[in-house]
This record gives structure tokens, sequence and C-alpha cells, in this order.
């Protein structure tokens, strides 16, 4: 009998999912809708497509969920783990207070579940199976719409008193920066998440010559503008949007020369659509964190990418989940 582990990842428009088996081996992925008014939905949607994942393995007058030992839900937001509770949580608004753990029971039969943040899941993910694995200590930057952090010591995921901790985007480097989506000011977000670097590009296709390649692009993709559009425009040597990127990881640096003097870890991995745009933001951001970390063995922690893509916390969350009932 395959005995299966479901991992999900909730967004804003779409929830994807894993199915692995006992060591871990991804056996079907996929995913349905969000519906960000309603997770009791969403979650139900889930089940659906899950339990016709795995109908050909259930023998006759089993439930549909005879097979599955565990389900794990990682989701944008403050997530309690213990109480499976949702607080804050932008791109979910309508999820915020509900009972993660509970509607999870409901819909899959009342198997064991795990809830966590998705930043920490993604990281739990890359430490199992991905650019983290062999490390106990590590740090994730995660370069989305906004910019999320998850911190791992000693192999465990660091949530805090109030399941607040490591929310990374929002250190502040400069009281006196760009304004954050947050509210706040000078955020590590304010210029490394794409809704910041987005606004620099119009910014500066504005103050610039309109001539300029950048401000070429700016106008010729309006709305569409993606920041893959200005990495690629980077990498064919456009020098005003290679200073943008040169600028991020100048303040990713920055930020991780922070971390690194708090808790040197033993990498460092950068997650997250943004991270695509690769050494046009890890050049700068290899180059200054030598220069702000004291202790001298630490200078030169690995920075590297993510390497589980966009499954990462799926995969990372159906870990949490298996080891939940099997153990590490
Ligand atoms: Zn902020």
């Amino acid at each position: 009998m395959v005995e299966y582990y479901l991992g999900a990842d909730a967004g804003g428009t779409g929830l994807k999912y894993a199915l692995t088996d006992s060591d871990g081996s991804l056996l079907h992925h996929g995913e349905v809708i969000t519906d960000p008014t309603s997770s009791k939905k969403t979650i139900a949607r889930l089940a659906i497509e899950v339990a016709e994942k795995m109908a050909p393995t259930v023998q006759v007058g089993k439930g549909p969920f005879a097979n599955l030992q565990a389900v794990g839900l990682a989701c944008a937001g403050i997530v309690n783990p213990n109480s499976g509770n949702l607080g804050r949580s932008p791109n979910l608004l309508g999820w915020e207070g509900n009972n993660l753990k509970r509607i999870l029971a409901n819909e899959f039969s009342d198997k064991p579940t795990v809830v966590t943040n998705d930043v920490n899941g993604a990281l739990y993910g890359e430490y199992r199976l991905g650019a983290g694995r062999d490390c106990e200590n590590l740090v994730m930057i995660a370069l989305g719409t906004g910019v999320g952090g998850g911190i791992l010591l000693n192999g465990e995921l660091l949530t805090g008193a109030h399941h607040g901790a490591a929310e990374i985007g929002h250190m502040v480097l400069d009281p006196s920066g760009p304004t954050c989506t947050c509210g706040g000011v000078g955020c590590l977000e304010a210029w490394a998440g794409s809704v910041a670097i987005l606004k620099q590009a119009r910014l500066l296709a504005r103050v610039e010559n309109q001539d300029t390649a950048l401000a070429l692009l700016v106008a010729e993709k309006g709305d569409s503008l993606s920041p893959h559009h200005l990495s690629q425009l980077a990498e064919d040597g456009d020098a005003a949007s290679r200073a943008l990127f040169t600028e991020v990881g100048h303040r990713l640096g920055c930020a991780i020369g922070n971390l690194v003097n708090l808790l040197d870890p033993e990498k460092i991995i950068i997650g997250g659509g943004v991270a695509q745009a690769g050494d046009l933001i890890l050049d700068s951001c290899r180059g200054i964190v030598p220069q702000l970390v004291l202790a001298e063995e630490a200078r030169h922690v690995p920075i590297v990418q993510a390497e589980l893509g966009p499954l990462s916390a799926a995969r990372g969350a159906a870990s949490l989940a298996r080891e939940s009932v099997i153990g590490g």
C-alpha cells in the first residue's frame, strides 16, 4: 500500500499541492483555485482533487483518504502552528481568524494536520530536499511581491513567542528610506520586493530621458511590466536597470549582514520570483556581506538560490506533515 503525505501552499490566487510517499518522493502535484473569501471552500476543492489522485490505490470499501497519513498546509501570514489559527494574512483576508487545522481535519477525515507560514514551509522544503540539505542552521529570504523570511535553528523553525518571527522583509535598514507596504519606512521590502522594484523602475523611466531603453520598456509593457522584463534588459547591458538590481542586492546584503551577525547560519537561501535575476542581485549582495560581518569565519557564508521552485512550500509542508507522524 502506498502511504501518502499531502503538502499544500495557499497563495492569493492558487493553492499548490504535492503528494509524496514516505521517503518524500513526489508522486503527484497540481493546483486548485484559491477562493480568497473562504478557506473552507478552497480546502474542500483540494480534498476532491487529492481524493481523485489517490483513488486508484484505495481498496474497495475503504474511505477516499484511507492511504493518506497526514496533511500539511503552508499559508502566507501569521500562522499559529499549535492552535492552527491564521492571524494577519494580506493575501487571504477572508481566511483571517480561521482555524486551518480544524478545517483540514474536517475535509480530510480527521487525519493528522500541521500548518505553517509559507516561507517557513519553503525553507523546510529546501532544508529537507533542496539547497539547504545537510545544514541545520539556515536563513531563507523570499523575494516575491513582498519579501518573506524564514529561520531554521538547530533543525527547528523559529516561530517566536507570538508566531511573528523571521519577518525579515520588515527589517528596517534606513528609517529615512522609502515607504513600505506595511506602513513602515525603510524596510528591506521597500527596496527588494517586486512592488518596490517596479515602482523604482517607473520612477527612473519618468525622470530619465524618454528615449532610454528602460523608459521605452516601461512604456511598452505598461501594467504588465515585471522584474523578469527588467532583468532581461539588465542582462542585455542596460546600465540603468543593472544599477536598479545592484541597489536591490546592496540592500539585501545589508539585511544579510545583520542576520549573520545575529544568527551565524551555515547558508543563506534566496528564493521567490525576483531571485531569478540571480547574479544581477547576488554579486553586489555577496560583495557587501563580508564588510558587515564581525566573525571572520562567518564572513563568507554561502548565499545561494533556492532549488525547489514554486513547489517548495508545498513540499516543505508535506515533509513537516510526514515528520509529525513518523519523526524526522
Ligand atoms: Zn515593512
